[in-house]
């Protein structure tokens, strides 16, 4: 399928959204496939006044949408699940050309985002309130569920699917409408999903997007007193920003951010399957993952084993444009990525790291770099200290559980963290003292949409997937009824 094909379908769409239309504007700004360079689409640079047209029709849809009953948003939900597994294929290529991931791992992102819608259709029956012991005679305490109003979604370009859906499938399971604004770097992904909304009966201006003119749009929603909510992933960085810019209105905020995940192997582990795990979590969406190890610790003594093993499997690992056959490494998003993965493992090799793998730009040149291994890593290198976001597994010696915890803990970050171990009471001690959102233990992968999904400390505010995902866009009403 080339570029052209995919240009050539209704779910292409290059506009900015409002009121169920794209539009389009006089200026633009391109979006590049990463592994080849190529000007995919020319999208809407929409700034202030089409931010505020969207949440004006945001608004207005506000009170049709949640006038609706839970099961008719539900059956509406599922309808739109339908729509992007009937499309996986379709979305996948998209997501490639326009991301970089390979295809295989694209189409598995677009059945994880189709996850979301799915199990928020089943939740959205589920917004249940309470009833409370009354505390006089003749009356009722009743705790309701509402929803929140009016919500923006930002999200990033490493998942520009499930990062949207894991927002929009309880926003709109709860009776919110609201404003998308995705990366400039993945608009399309995001778009095409919208325009299966339409077609699954999402009413037009229940959502609405825009992207271009970040700043601006940025402002535009903070000023905003009609939106209540803010539902951010992204970076740190900006996620206390918005923080502090939503103050100013009290809007709601939920924050899913950066992370610094420790991958700890003690003596005791299964090796393969550590090594295993390694590979599948680190170099998954070429290490651009929130949840993606950043640090390897490694018992004294497994260490040799572990990094042997693991630089062997790594430099087998297959580079190249995500569309090809065989690939399992795409390029990195831009070349600022590139940029920042030379910068660490420059200061790490500096400061006494080995290279047991890669270590360079690939031979591909552009946005590739080589699955990379660094051994005889310590704690104060850059890559220690935060997110690499690229294709290096760096492996740090450890001797003892206490001593590894420490480290694993001395992060301002607290997303994920992992570790293999076969001692059950060290599964339960380690478990309690690593101060992190979510942890793998014997496992690598922590997303799915059944579990809670969101990180302490500066990793943010919050968490979506779940049961839980549908409370971050409810507020509760009591009613406190007399005289019955
Ligand atoms: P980013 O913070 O640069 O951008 C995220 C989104 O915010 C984009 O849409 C961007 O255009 C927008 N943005 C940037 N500046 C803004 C501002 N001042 N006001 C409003 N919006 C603004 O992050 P990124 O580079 O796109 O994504 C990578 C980061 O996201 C990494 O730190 C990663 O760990 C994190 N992430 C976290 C999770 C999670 O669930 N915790 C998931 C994926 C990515």
């Amino acid at each position: 399928m080339t570029t052209q094909v995919l240009q050539d379908s209704p779910l292409f769409q290059t506009g900015y959204l409002v009121d169920g239309v794209w539009k389009s504007l006089d200026t633009t700004f391109d979006v590049l496939n990463p592994a080849t360079g190529e000007i995919i689409a020319s999208v809407a640079k929409a700034g202030k006044k089409e931010t505020e047209d969207a949440i004006a029709a945001a608004s207005r849809a506000f009170a049709g949408w949640r006038a609706k009953t839970a099961k008719e948003r539900s059956v509406i939900l599922y309808r739109w699940y339908e729509l992007i597994i009937e499309n996986k294929s379709w979305l996948g290529r998209l997501m490639t050309t326009e991301q970089g991931k390979p295809l295989k791992e694209a189409e598995g992102e677009v059945e994880y985002a189709a996850s979301f819608i799915q199990w928020f259709a089943e939740q959205a029956k589920r917004a249940n309130g309470e009833i409370i012991p009354p505390i006089k005679p003749g009356s009722r305490i009743l705790a309701t569920r509402e929803p929140v109003g009016v919500v923006a979604a930002i999200t990033p370009w490493n998942f520009p699917m499930a990062m949207l859906t894991r927002k929009l499938g309880p926003a709109l399971a709860a009776g919110c409408t609201g404003i998308i604004k995705p990366a400039n770097n993945t608009p399309l992904s995001a778009f095409a999903l919208l325009a299966l909304a339409k077609k699954a009966g999402v009413p037009d201006g229940v959502l609405n997007a825009v992207a271009g003119n970040t700043a601006e749009i940025s402002d535009a929603i903070m000023a905003s007193h009609e939106v209540r909510k803010i539902s951010f992933t992204g970076s740190t960085a900006v996620g206390k920003t918005l923080v502090r810019n939503a103050a100013e209105t009290m809007k709601k905020v939920s924050m899913e951010l950066g992370g610094n995940a420790p991958y700890i192997v003690f003596e005791d582990a299964d090796i393969d399957a550590a090594v295993q795990g390694a590979i599948a979590n680190k170099f998954r969406n070429a290490g651009q993952v929130c949840v993606s190890v950043n640090r390897f610790y490694i018992h004294e003594s497994v260490y040799d084993t572990f990094t042997q093993k693991l630089s062997t499997a790594v430099s087998a690992l297959k580079v190249g444009n995500g569309l090809e056959e065989g690939v399992v490494v795409g390029p990195l998003i831009e070349p600022a990525a590139i940029e920042k993965v030379r910068e660490h493992v420059e200061d790490a090799v500096a400061k006494g790291a080995k290279v047991l793998a890669g270590g360079k730009a690939h031979s591909l040149g552009g946005n590739f770099w080589q699955p990379t291994v660094l051994g005889d890593c310590s704690d104060g290198m850059k890559l220690a200290q935060e997110e690499t976001f690229g294709p290096v597994a760096a492996c740090f010696r450890f001797t003892s559980e206490e001593e590894v915890v420490q480290r694993a803990n001395a992060t301002p970050f607290g997303l994920a963290a992992y570790f293999y171990t076969q001692n059950l009471s060290r599964v339960f001690r380690v478990s309690q003292a690593i101060e992190s959102g979510m942890i793998g233990i014997n496992e690598c992968a922590v997303s799915t949409e059944l579990g809670p999904f969101g990180g302490v400390k500066e990793s943010g505010l919050g968490r979506e997937g779940s049961v839980l995902g549908l409370e971050e866009f409810l507020e509760v009403k009591t009613l406190h009824l007399g005289g019955l």
